[in-house]
């Protein structure tokens, strides 16, 4: 039996994918959390960069992933004094890297379904994120900044009423197992979890989004 028996190809009207780490590399976050803060934090401070660094880290830690002030790059600007990110992150717009097949199997889905970005980052983060690939899509949503809360069932249940669509008729794909995977699967969304990683393949996965393409072309 084909490990992807589960789906229902034919019910899909709605691709909806994750954003980091589905679509686009986590080096523009990266380099905004662990080089731009700290970097700025030194100045400030007038203090070694590494220093910075580590510091900085201890206070997200602090925090932790469950609070959502731990994703709004706002709170931290504002925490450590450092003004606003605006000018920061447009100023690290070119770090913005999408995986290689990205472009070409949206290109391709965009003739045959509508598009969605269902994402747990931000939209202070989302408007540099997807600057390149925006046309493809025809919503965004943003579980943080229009819902308030992390990918949770009831954020995908509002994205299909907002899409006007059943969740079976939605597939939804991403790189993490409980945001993308577990969460959507809950209120009857189909799913299929992103793992880049490669190794030893699970139940229900894809390693790239090309094999996405092909299973959706049938
Ligand atoms: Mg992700």
């Amino acid at each position: 039996m084909s490990p992807h028996a589960h789906l229902e190809i034919g019910k899909i009207k709605v691709v909806s994918l994750d954003a980091e780490g589905t679509l686009v590399t986590p080096d523009f976050s990266y380099a905004i959390w662990f080089e731009a803060i700290p970097e700025r934090y030194a100045r400030k401070h007038n203090i070694e960069f590494e220093l910075a660094k580590k510091l900085i880290k201890e206070e997200y830690a602090k925090v932790g992933d469950h609070r959502l002030e731990w994703y709004d790059v706002r709170y931290w600007f504002d925490k450590f004094g450092l003004g606003t990110p605006d000018s920061v992150m447009e100023s690290h717009q070119h770090k913005v890297r999408y995986y290689p097949e990205v472009k070409e199997v949206l290109s391709f889905l965009s003739c045959r379904y509508q598009l969605v970005v269902a994402s747990g980052s931000t939209r202070d983060f989302l408007k540099f994120l997807l600057r390149d690939i925006n046309s493809y899509f025809s919503r965004v949503f943003s579980s943080l900044s229009d819902f308030n809360q992390v990918k949770t069932p009831t954020f995908y249940s509002e994205m299909c009423q907002a899409l006007r669509v059943r969740p079976q008729e939605v597939i939804h794909v991403g790189d993490n197992r409980q945001f993308d995977f577990i969460a959507p699967s809950e209120i009857g969304i189909q799913t299929l979890y992103l793992d880049r990683k490669g190794g030893p393949r699970a139940d229900r996965s894809i390693a790239d989004l090309t094999e996405l393409n092909a299973l959706l072309a049938g």
